[in-house]
C-alpha cells in the first residue's frame, strides 16, 4: 500500500482540535443539572465497564482519569466501594438482561492483587447475570503484570487481553517515563497466550516526542515480532490545560507532518502484515471478531474505542465511568472522595449526565456510520431512522463540497463514502454532521484530529 499523499496546506487546513465521537454528543456536553433517576428498564443485552483508576506511576504522555499510588491497600478500599455500586446499579436491570461485554480500564487494572481480582469477577457475576458467551477484556500494563495475575484473570473468566506497549525506542521511553524492555512485553504476550486467552491486542500511541520515522518503523517491527490479533494505534493526544505533566517534554514533539507519516508508516507496515486496517485506529487479523464486524457492518464505536457488539446498555462503574443506557448518558463522580462519599450515603455516585434527543439520535448513528463504516447508505438509513436521509442532512451534505473538492469524501446517488485520504481525517468528516460544533464553547479544548 502506498502512502496516501497530503499536501502541507491540506495538513494545515485539517488538522484542527475536534471530538473523538466515542459518544454524540462529546462528554464535554454532559450537564450536572441532568439527573438520571430511573435508569434503563428495557431487556437488552449489557457492557459493564469497570474503572480501576490506580497506578504506581505516572506516565507523562497519559490523558487519563488516574491516582499515583504506591499504597497497595488502597485497591482493597475501592474494590470494597465498587462492589457497593455493583449492588445500586443491578437494580437498574431489566429482568431478562444479560451481561455480554465485560471490560476493566484504567489506570491500571493489573495493580489489583491476583485476589483482588478474583473477588472482584465474582462480585460481577453475583451482581448482574451472565449471558452464555462473555467478551471479558482487561488492560495490561506489561511492567506490572506476574504469572500469579495472569492466572486470577483466567479464573476471573477473562479472556481478552490488551497491553499498553507504546513505543519500544529506549530513549523515547525515557521521555515519557515509561521504561518498558521489549521482553517484558514478550514475556506478558507469552504468559497471556499460554494462559489461553482467545485475543491479545498491543496498544502503541504516534506523535509521543522523540518519535521518528526510522524510530517508530522499529517499533512496529518489533511487536510485528509478538503477532498480536489486534493492534490500536492511537493519536497521542497534547492536553496540557489537562494535564500539566505534558508540558516538560512540548519541545520534543513531533510536527504535525512527522506525525501524520508515522500514521501512514503503520498502516502501511500492518496492512502489509496481513492486518485489517478498522475505523480510524485498529487493525486486526482477519480472523479476529473485529475485521468480521467490519466486513458485516456491525461495527460499533463507545468509550473504549470500536466494538464488535451492536445494541447494548453500557454501564460504566468505577471513578469517572461513563453510562450510555436509554438514551441517556451519564458520568460517574471524578473525584475519589465523592464516589465513596455518594456510595457511603446508599447513593449512585453520578456526577453529570445528558439526556439525547430524537435529533441526538439520529445524527448519532450518522455519526457512528461515518467513524465505523466509512459509509453512509442513504436507503438504508432512511429506512432505519425512518426519514428521508438526504432531506433530513441536506446542509451537511452540502457543506462537503470542500472535502469532495480535497478527496476526502466522494458524494454518489446512493451514498457518502470516505475515501483512504478521507479516513485520516475521518473525524473531520464527522463534525460536518455534529449539530452543536458551530456553537460549542469547548471547541479550542479538543485534541487535534491528526
Ligand atoms: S499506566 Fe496507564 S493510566 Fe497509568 S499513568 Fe501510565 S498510561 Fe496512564
Amino acid at each position: 500500500m502506498n502512502p496516501i499523499s497530503v499536501s502541507l496546506d491540506q495538513l494545515r487546513k485539517y488538522n484542527v482540535p475536534g471530538p473523538r465521537y466515542t459518544s454524540y454528543p462529546p462528554a464535554t456536553h454532559f450537564t450536572e443539572k441532568f439527573y438520571h433517576t430511573s435508569g434503563s428498564v428495557i431487556k437488552s443485552p449489557l457492557s459493564l465497564y469497570f474503572h480501576l483508576p490506580f497506578c504506581s506511576r505516572q506516565c507523562l504522555y497519559c490523558g487519563c482519569t488516574n491516582i499515583v499510588t504506591g499504597n497497595q491497600s488502597k485497591s482493597a478500599e475501592y474494590l470494597g466501594y465498587l462492589e457497593r455500586e455493583m449492588q445500586l446499579r443491578s437494580r437498574f436491570v431489566a429482568e431478562g438482561s444479560e451481561t455480554v461485554q465485560i471490560q476493566l480500564g484504567g489506570g491500571t487494572p493489573t495493580f489489583f492483587q491476583p485476589s483482588e481480582i478474583e473477588r472482584l469477577g465474582e462480585a460481577i457475576r453475583e451482581n448482574f447475570p451472565m449471558a452464555g458467551t462473555v467478551e471479558t477484556g482487561v488492560e495490561i500494563d506489561p511492567r506490572c503484570l506476574t504469572i500469579e495475575k495472569v492466572q486470577a484473570l483466567r479464573n476471573a473468566g477473562f479472556n481478552r487481553a490488551s497491553l499498553g506497549v507504546q513505543d519500544t525506542n529506549p530513549d523515547v521511553q525515557k521521555t515519557i517515563a515509561r521504561i518498558q524492555p521489549l521482553e517484558q512485553v514478550a514475556q506478558a504476550n507469552q504468559w497471556l497466550r499460554n494462559s489461553g486467552m482467545e485475543s491479545i491486542n498491543f496498544d502503541l500511541i504516534y506523535g509521543l516526542p522523540g518519535q521518528s520515522v526510522e524510530s517508530f518503523s522499529q517499533t512496529i517491527d518489533d511487536v510485528l515480532s509478538l503477532s498480536p490479533d489486534r493492534f490500536a494505534v492511537y493519536s497521542y493526544a497534547h492536553i496540557p490545560w489537562i494535564k500539566p505533566f505534558q508540558k516538560s517534554f512540548e519541545g520534543l514533539l513531533p510536527d504535525v507532518e512527522t506525525k501524520l507519516q508515522l500514521l501512514q508508516l503503520a498502516i502501511e507496515k500492518l496492512t502489509g502484515a496481513g492486518y485489517v486496517y478498522i475505523g480510524m485506529d485498529h487493525f486486526a487479523k482477519p480472523s479476529d471478531a473485529m475485521s468480521k464486524a467490519l466486513f458485516d457492518g456491525t461495527l460499533q464505536r463507545n468509550f473504549q474505542g470500536y466494538s464488535t457488539l451492536k445494541g447494548v446498555e453500557l454501564h460504566g462503574m468505577g471513578m469517572s465511568s461513563i453510562s450510555h443506557t436509554g438514551g441517556c448518558y451519564f458520568q460517574n463522580q471524578k473525584e475519589l472522595p465523592a464516589y465513596y462519599g455518594a456510595l457511603d450515603e446508599g447513593r449512585l455516585p453520578l456526577l453529570r449526565g445528558y439526556a439525547m434527543t430524537a435529533e441526538d439520535r439520529i445524527r448519532y448513528d450518522a455519526i457512528m456510520h461515518i467513524m465505523c463504516n466509512l459509509f453512509i447508505d442513504y436507503q438504508k438509513l432512511s429506512d432505519q431512522l425512518g426519514l428521508d436521509f438526504q432531506e433530513h442532512f441536506k446542509n451537511d451534505i452540502a457543506s462537503l463540497d470542500d472535502l469532495e473538492a480535497d478527496g476526502l469524501v466522494r458524494r454518489e446517488e446512493k451514498g457518502l463514502h470516505v475515501t483512504p485520504l478521507g479516513r485520516l481525517f475521518v473525524r473531520i468528516v464527522a463534525m460536518r454532521f455534529d449539530a452543536y460544533l458551530q456553537n460549542d464553547q469547548h471547541k479550542g479544548r479538543y485534541s487535534q484530529t491528526v
